[in-house]
């Protein structure tokens, strides 16, 4: 299994991983999280890359990458 992991509950909504992501993966659910937002999904987690950079853009931390590529998890 590759392509990002959100924890729908910490995640504030604010579409950073949405804008960054290179490969238009993921989206924003029409479902309200707990925080009462809509949260970032993915919608075709079979094109991530595993770059990170969703990853790293998230503010809180509500973004894991499986199988992460290397450079992102040591830069
Ligand atoms: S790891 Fe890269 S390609 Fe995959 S969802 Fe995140 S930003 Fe997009
Ligand atoms: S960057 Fe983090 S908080 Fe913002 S929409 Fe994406 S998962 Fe949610």
């Amino acid at each position: 299994m590759i392509g990002p992991s959100i924890r729908i509950d910490s995640c504030k909504g604010c579409g950073l991983c949405i804008a960054s992501c290179p490969r238009q993966v993921l989206a924003f659910s029409e479902r309200i999280n707990a925080r009462g937002v809509r949260y970032a999904v993915a919608r075709s987690a079979e094109n991530c890359a595993d770059c990170g950079t969703c990853y790293l853009m998230c503010p809180d931390a509500a973004i894991e990458v499986l199988e992460l590529a290397p450079l992102a998890r040591t830069g």
